[in-house]
């Protein structure tokens, strides 16, 4: 399926490794230009060149910087070759909050993670949401967690921010520029074999002297689907969202769990 969005330039965020890669691997594949951001500089020059040999790759740049600083995002910006601030496509991600204990996280805890989780992703919509409406075409999708839908204890700083972004997307997605051919949903992974999941398992491990393959075949057990997703699979149904095909899907919530969540709706 041709997804339509051949030339669009698209900004992804987190995007040396993981979900975001896959996402930038999907849209790279489907013919747009991407801006490709993580913080780590040699990580995101191997990604970055991974995507330039996925064939009929367009513009592939990439800005080592911290996505959740304004600094950061000026550097996102004001890359030379880069769109500016006219970006089509949109991809929010940044690494998820710490687990831990509510009774431990004092003020500095919670504004980091409200930082990352949901301011950064509200600026980066600020930015370019209505350069997309002027021109007619925009795609944001913010890749958020299950747990927005399903919270679990541990994760109260990932719960807590993730929700407060989930609030303020339902709104605006649903505000003039829906009108004018911009869409912004969420898109939520249940389990997916990405680093983070690994050096999750990897605590696990280390806390109860399990191996961390057993601990890792355990949760896939638990999960209907009986794996894990690939960041490939990710990509695929972000590219989707951000295609011409998508542009009647708006303000939603977009769960990709392996059937994890046991609800109707
Ligand atoms: P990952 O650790 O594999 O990759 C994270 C990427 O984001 C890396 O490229 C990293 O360099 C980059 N990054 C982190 N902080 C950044 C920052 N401040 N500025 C710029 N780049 C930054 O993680 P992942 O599994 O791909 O997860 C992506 C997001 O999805 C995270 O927020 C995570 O909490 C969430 N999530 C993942 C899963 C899962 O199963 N993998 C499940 C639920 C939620």
């Amino acid at each position: 399926m041709d997804l339509g969005i051949k030339g669009k330039w698209a900004l992804v965020c987190g995007a040396s490794k993981g979900l975001g890669l896959g996402c930038a691997q999907a849209l790279v594949a489907d013919g747009a230009n991407v801006l490709i951001n993580a913080r780590g500089a040699e990580a995101l020059e191997a990604a970055a060149s991974s995507l330039r040999s996925i064939p009929g790759a367009g513009k592939v740049l990439a800005v080592a910087c911290d996505i959740t600083t304004p600094e950061g995002r000026a550097a996102v910006f004001g890359a030379a070759g880069g769109p500016g601030k006219d970006f089509d496509i949109v991809v929010t991600n940044a690494g998820g909050p710490p687990p831990g204990d509510f009774r431990e996280w004092e003020r500095d805890a919670w504004i980091k993670a409200i930082d990352a989780n949901m301011l950064t992703p509200i600026e980066l919509i600020k930015a370019t949401v209505d350069g997309m409406a002027a021109r007619g075409f925009g795609r944001i999708v913010n890749i958020t967690s299950g747990a927005v839908k399903a919270p679990i204890d541990i994760l109260g700083l990932s719960n807590g921010a993730r929700s407060g972004l989930t609030g303020f997307v339902a709104g605006v997605a649903r505000s003039s520029i829906a009108g004018a051919g911009v869409t912004i949903n969420n898109l939520l992974p249940g389990a997916f074999d990405t680093d983070r999941l690994r050096a999750t398992a990897k605590g696990q491990a280390t806390k109860t002297g399990k191996p961390i393959e057993e601990l890792l075949e355990a949760r896939a057990k638990g999960i209907p689907a009986r794996r894990f997703g690939t960041s490939a699979e990710f990509g695929a149904i972000c590219a989707f969202l951000c295609s011409q095909h998508g542009g009647y899907i708006t303000g939603q919530n977009i769960l990709a769990d392996g059937g994890m969540y046991p609800g109707t709706m």
